[in-house]
């Protein structure tokens, strides 16, 4: 992808499963219904509430593995024992139009598109305490016992590479998480790349009048 022709923010959002990322991330796409949302393909079987083609794409492993080998994804991952992954072209075509894209993706995607989309900004979402996180996935009442601590062990090695992100979230306090998160999309914004050509416009109104 030639970075010049991209107007869109590739905004990548990472957390440890029960962090609240994903109320924090549906918060603003709500706020801001110009954002496009990557819909990912994956291969676990959807919860009561999801709809396929809107949460995710809920695919086979075949035919994951399939796409995967054609090239299909941006970047993918095995997340708890099902895959996971991003569809290239969609993204591209998205991000091309000047659509801003959020990314709920694992590390190990994160890394991955960092490498493919270079101007993206990665958000990592902490969560305050190893105990508050347990609180809260065992909350959530949607996971087995043994998803719950799969989940719980495998932050640690996802929290571990929080390191390299540009920005952090600690969310102790939702409304404040949530706060932090607008103001660093809206940070995001300001970047030049949005306004392809209104620089030039403007040196014009100078080159009109001179
Ligand atoms: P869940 O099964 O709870 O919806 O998601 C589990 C994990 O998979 C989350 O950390 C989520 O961010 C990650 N995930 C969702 N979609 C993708 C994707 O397209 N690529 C990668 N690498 N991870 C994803």
């Amino acid at each position: 992808m030639n970075p010049h022709l991209r107007s869109g923010i590739a905004l990548v959002i990472c957390a440890p499963s029960g962090t609240g990322k994903t109320t924090l991330t549906r918060r603003l796409i709500e706020e801001f219904p110009r954002f496009a949302f990557s819909v990912s393909c994956t291969t676990r079987e959807p919860r009561p509430n999801e709809k396929n083609g809107e949460d995710y794409e809920f695919l086979s492993r075949q035919e994951f593995e399939r796409r995967r080998d054609a090239g299909f994804f941006a970047e993918w991952a095995e997340v708890h024992g099902n895959y996971y992954g991003t569809p290239l072209e969609a993204t591209r075509r998205l991000l091309a139009e000047g659509r801003d894209v959020l990314f709920d993706i694992d590390v190990q995607g994160a890394s991955q598109l960092r490498r493919t989309i270079p101007g993206a900004r990665l958000i990592y979402i902490l969560p305050p305490s190893r105990a508050e996180l347990e609180r809260r996935l065992r909350s959530r009442g949607t996971e087995s016992e043994e998803s719950t601590l799969r989940r719980l062990s495998a932050a640690a090695t996802e929290l571990a590479q929080a390191h390299w992100f540009n920005l952090w979230i600690i969310n102790d306090d939702l409304e404040e998480a949530w706060q932090e998160l607008r103001a660093a999309y809206i940070a995001a914004t300001l970047s030049p790349v949005r306004r392809p050509g209104f620089l030039n416009g403007l040196l014009k109104e100078w080159g009109d009048t001179a």
